[in-house]
């Protein structure tokens, strides 16, 4: 049996996933961060974006916002504020949002210190646009 790693996503209002996988990639702070079996201990911040992990020839993706990821012994401890698949993403409150952020940002009229946060939101709307998109539909 080839080596795996046990992935594990949670947010502080739910486990999102627990799964043996044959690898990750999450978005670290300093880039992509590709995890596969063996891989040395670390911890990095997360930034919003996507996490994907291949498990029986199968990618999946997840949106992935803030928090950090472990890895130790062959387990991706993904401890993220916002973790969401991509069935779960509706698609129209995610334009919505893009569209409310690309006005705010390109007119920005609030405090300096929450232009960061806005970036983020309107980052957030797109990557779930980008990830409603791939969802299969019947
Ligand atoms: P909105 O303005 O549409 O509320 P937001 O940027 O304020 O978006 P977030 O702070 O990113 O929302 O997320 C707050 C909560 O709402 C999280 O639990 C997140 O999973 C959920 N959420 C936000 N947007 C969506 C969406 N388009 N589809 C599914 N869940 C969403």
């Amino acid at each position: 049996m080839p080596e795996q790693l046990q992935l594990e996503v949670v947010t502080p209002e739910r486990r999102v996933l627990a799964e043996s996988v044959d690898m990750v990639t999450v978005p670290g702070y300093g880039g992509e961060l590709g995890i596969l079996p063996g891989h040395t201990p670390l911890i990095s911040r997360l930034q919003t974006g996507v996490l994907a992990y291949v498990k029986e020839g199968h990618t999946q993706q997840l949106h992935v916002s803030g928090g950090f990821v472990e890895v130790n012994d062959d387990r991706v401890s993904v401890l993220a504020e916002i973790a969401e698949r991509p069935e779960e993403i509706d698609a129209a409150r995610a334009r919505l949002a893009r569209e409310r952020m690309e006005k705010s940002l390109s007119n920005w009229t609030g405090l300096e210190e929450d232009f960061e946060k806005a970036r983020v939101k309107l980052e957030r709307s797109m990557v779930r646009l980008q990830l409603a998109g791939a969802t299969p539909r019947s």
